[in-house]
């Protein structure tokens, strides 16, 4: 359950989700040493006033066990301190707190697994302390960016895809969220104006400020020190200008911090899209609109698209977010590039997708019988298009559209016994898939194999994705110097 985990961390606003350290072992034990040095007494000076022999003390110093409560009142008396100052998590002074990390990082199984000696930090000095940190804050960066292989990216994806299945595509902590912060505006039905959105950012102590110079690799960027959130001012992508705000914010909203690996980035950027829809597209009058559809027979991606003024991908991706939970239909949705390669899908309704043997879906090339892909080919991009197609798993509907740029289309459909509640129904489009099997639209036909098998030698044009790992960094494939400069630049903006 990583979503709901998540969520639920953020918003019970515990010490743990804010990342606080808490009192172990080892900085009780580093605690213990200095008010004993600083005392001038040795372990056996110590050990004699509490009456344990030395080597129990430096068992304690050392981290490796922890002193019962008892043991801990006597040995702050014998030290002339509280408790209360054995037990502060934080470091006593930068040497200590550069002690501890080195100490902590050589207890890693990171570390343990590499069979080096294990070194005495209390007697290194300055220079060499530093020098194994950095070494040590480096080996960690590399190995947790070589995990986040094209294969890991996969599996997260799955994983997600696999909870979004058993949700039926609705997560009610985040439906909650959106209705909350839509009542904390004054949000009274209709669709959510430029404004309001604007009283969002307000809310949350946010000042926007709308530039020409956004980083390429961002769509908006957060200077959290001062609050200020930049968008860029002319998105030339045709994008919903409040798209890109709220998905901003709903991070800020759902208090995410820096990811901490690949899937944590994956499901920040899956919680924060779907924050945004949900505001864009409130449940209470998103969810009534679509059964009143629904009891009219002519629901329609369209309709919900221009009720509430969003993109066409907008609407058709909430869609999914209500269809089961409210209308008691399963879908599917996907996004494919004119190339064929599936950039999103999700389905609980049986479509048999492409998978690779990991059963990842992104990234694979979605049947040319499918709608996704046939819409691709349609002369008229104004109409919606729809079409039936059998597969080995029965026979879908759909209706799809290009979306503007060509480059994507996004379809969404339901199996044959649902299709009568909505608009579009009465096409006369029909296409056969057979695929997995490759003989569907993978394998080139007998007769034209049979001529040119041996005959032909094509020169392949490389993906660059193809060869590619996943973009390091913390936000992958952002450019954090860009993002970087640009802060500087704008930090002493004038208001
Ligand atoms: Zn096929």
């Amino acid at each position: 359950m990583v979503i709901t985990t998540r969520v639920r961390r953020a918003t019970e606003d515990s010490d743990e989700a804010r990342g606080q350290p808490t009192a172990d072992a080892l900085s009780i034990g580093r605690r213990i040493r200095h008010f004993r040095t600083e005392a001038g007494l040795t372990l056996g000076e110590l050990g004699e006033r509490i009456g344990r022999a030395p080597s129990q003390i430096s068992v304690l110093e050392n981290g490796k066990r922890e002193p019962a409560l008892g043991q801990l009142r006597d040995l702050a008396t014998a030290l002339g301190v509280t408790t209360d100052d054995l037990l502060d998590p934080s470091p006593v002074d930068a040497r200590q707190a550069l002690e501890l990390e080195v100490e902590r990082n050589q207890m890693s199984p990171l570390y343990t697994s590499l069979h080096l000696p294990h070194v005495k930090v209390k007697s290194l000095p300055q220079d060499a302390l530093e020098a194994i940190a950095g070494l040590q804050r480096q080996l960690t960066t590399m190995v947790r960016r070589r995990a986040a292989t094209p294969e890991e990216a996969r599996r997260v994806n799955r994983t997600l895809r696999e909870q979004m299945r058993t949700q039926g595509n609705h997560f009610p902590e985040l439906e909650k969220v959106a209705r909350d912060v839509l009542t904390r505006i004054g949000y009274d039905g209709g669709p959510l104006s430029q404004r309001q959105t604007a009283g969002i950012a307000d809310h949350l102590g946010y000042s926007l400020h709308y530039v020409s110079d956004l980083p390429s690799t961002t769509r908006a960027v957060a200077d959290t020190k001062n609050k200020r959130l930049y968008l860029s001012h002319d998105d030339v992508t045709g994008h919903d200008p409040r798209s890109h705000l709220l998905t901003a914010l709903a991070s800020h909203i759902l208090g995410h911090s820096a990811p901490a690996d690949y899937e944590e980035f994956l499901t920040q950027r899956v919680e924060a899209n779907y924050l945004a829809a949900a505001l864009m597209l409130p449940e209470s009058e998103a969810a009534p609109l679509l059964q009143r559809a629904k009891k009219n027979r002519e629901i329609s991606v369209e309709g919900l698209r221009d009720v509430f003024g969003v993109s066409y991908e907008t609407a058709a991706h909430r869609f999914t977010n209500l269809a089961t939970a409210h209308l008691g239909l399963p879908v599917h949705f996907m996004k494919v590039h004119s190339s064929g390669t599936v950039h999103k899908a999700y389905s609980n309704d049986g479509l048999p997708f492409p998978t690779d043997p990991l059963g990842a879906i992104e990234g694979q090339y979605a049947c040319k019988r499918f709608t996704s892909r046939t819409v691709h080919r349609v002369a008229d991009r104004f109409s919606p298009y729809f079409q039936y197609t059998d597969t080995p798993n029965g026979t879908y509907w759909c209706t799809a559209r290009v979306l503007p740029g060509g480059d994507f289309s996004v379809s969404v459909g339901v199996p044959f016994a649902h299709v009568g509640w909505f608009e579009g129904r009465e096409t006369t489009k029909r296409s056969a898939s057979h695929c997995p099997d490759p003989a569907c639209c993978r394998q080139a036909p007998d007769d034209l194999a049979q001529k040119w098998e041996g005959a032909s030698w094509p020169s392949a044009r490389t993906h660059a994705s193809l060869l590619a790992a996943v973009p390091p960094g913390v936000f992958p494939g952002v450019d954090t110097t860009e993002v970087y400069t640009f802060l500087e630049r704008h930090s002493s903006d004038e208001e």
